[in-house]
């Protein structure tokens, strides 16, 4: 996934430490003295995928009210307000997390509720992370007052800045869920400490009559307007974007996460993503929260990002399988503003490395690697992953925690839900 997309056959990744110090052909390894080699058996060695927006916490939700008109006024808020709390938001994440490592993510953005137990399980399981506090204009599981989230989004970054796994960041709910005194103060947090905003933009029907009524504008509009677009900025969704919209996004160098099973689902209208890409908007893959988007791996979204473009275009050419790896990998790294790190197996990037298992039925024969993955390839194909240097899967078996356990205390957490929504 460099410059030049380059594959190499018989290819060799030397990783030092915490970085990738070369990468080539197999007659690379005379030049180095090694502790360890992993044999990759012919499958395909890749950058790890880039998981660009969620809620991972919100997997003990997962296929609770599907398919029902409000399910989220009608079961989620008023079950997180009940029920949300520390220990349910960490072993939420636990579960999450191992779903991503085993299907070959290995960074995560994400915004929560007591976000600061999703930094601490990501950095204790391995994983790399962007974490956001969610600010929202109402009170909250974590929240007594409006906009109490900017303290504990304050206290979230001056905790972790610098942490070489976690990104702390501040996450603004959405356009209309934060006001412009608000929206404001935030960037010029953002832009003094350095640190990432994530956001929730263009996505709702009534986000957009909102600010068409209010503003004669579309949320991006409105946005720019007010001087939030930026190169902080890493918003999800953007379901509707027009022309102007998109020329705005790339002007500001926004970055864009496309979250196609949760829109598909929720039955919204096709996001503009070969247009984003055509405009030079930076643009990668999002699952959303596993209430919406049910799993948490980039991989098996791969082929549901370009069909669905397909479709919506009725033309098979929209969208390539190259261009889906890329959203998924180094597209994705632009988005979320982490490119000079991670997103490629480059000399010098974080050793974020996956390995794909093409001795399988359905991967044989190869003629085109994009296609394999794109069209082929499931997040069980996985079969090595290692994080910043570090193993944390191998041969399907998570290394940083007890699958069992994890799947158990998540488990517990269901039945209490469960008895909470016979009293609803
Ligand atoms: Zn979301």
């Amino acid at each position: 996934m460099n410059a030049s997309d380059e594959i190499i056959e018989k290819g060799v990744v030397v990783i030092e430490g915490a970085r990738i110090v070369a990468v080539g052909h197999d007659a690379l390894m005379s030049d180095y003295e090694f502790e360890e080699m992993i044999d990759a058996h012919g499958g395909i060695i890749m950058p790890g995928f880039i998981n660009g927006h969620g809620h991972v916490s919100m997997s003990i939700f997962r296929t609770l009210g599907e398919d029902i008109p409000n399910r989220l006024q009608r079961f989620l808020f008023p079950l997180e307000d009940r029920l949300i709390c520390e220990e349910y938001v960490r072993k939420g994440a636990m579960l999450g997390i191992a779903e991503m490592i085993l299907g070959g993510v290995t960074t995560f953005v994400d915004m929560y509720y007591f976000e600061d137990e999703v930094a601490k399980a990501a950095k204790e399981m391995g994983i790399r992370a962007i974490v956001g506090e969610t600010i929202i204009d109402r009170i909250a599981p974590d929240a007594q007052l409006p906009y109490e989230g900017m303290i504990h989004a304050k206290r979230l970054i001056e905790k972790w800045r610098g942490d070489e796994w976690i990104t702390p960041a501040l996450a603004p709910h959405a356009t209309y869920s934060n006001d412009e005194a608000h929206l404001k103060e935030i960037c010029e947090i953002s832009k003094e400490l350095d640190v990432p905003v994530l956001m929730h933009v263009s996505e709702m029907t009534y986000e957009i009559s909102k600010f068409r009524e209010a503003y004669q504008m579309s949320p991006v509009q409105y946005l720019d307007h007010i001087g939030v677009l930026n190169d902080k900025l890493i918003a999800a969704h953007v379901v509707y974007a027009d022309e102007a919209d998109l020329e705005l996004l790339a002007k500001h160098d926004v970055g864009v996460v496309h979250c196609v099973a949760a829109n598909a689902k929720s039955g919204r209208p096709v996001s503009p993503v070969d247009e984003m890409l055509k405009h030079g908007v930076m643009t990668g893959i999002g699952t959303d929260g596993p209430m919406s988007g049910n799993t948490l791996d980039v991989i098996g979204l791969l082929d549901q990002v370009t069909k669905v473009q397909k479709i919506n275009a009725q033309d098979n050419t929209v969208l390539t399988a190259r261009e889906v790896v890329e959203m998924g990998t180094i597209l994705g790294a632009k988005a979320i503003h982490m490119a000079d790190q991670i997103g490629s197996l480059e000399v010098g990037k974080m050793a974020d490395v996956i390995i794909i298992d093409t001795s399988r039925p359905h991967l044989q024969p190869i003629y085109d690697y994009y296609s394999a993955l794109v069209y082929g390839a499931y997040p069980q194909d996985v079969v090595f992953s290692m994080i910043h240097g570090q193993i944390v899967m191998k041969d399907r078996k998570l290394l940083t925690g007890d699958l069992a356990q994890i799947i158990k205390a998540v488990q517990k957490i269901s039945g209490k839900i469960k008895a909470e929504m016979v009293e609803m």
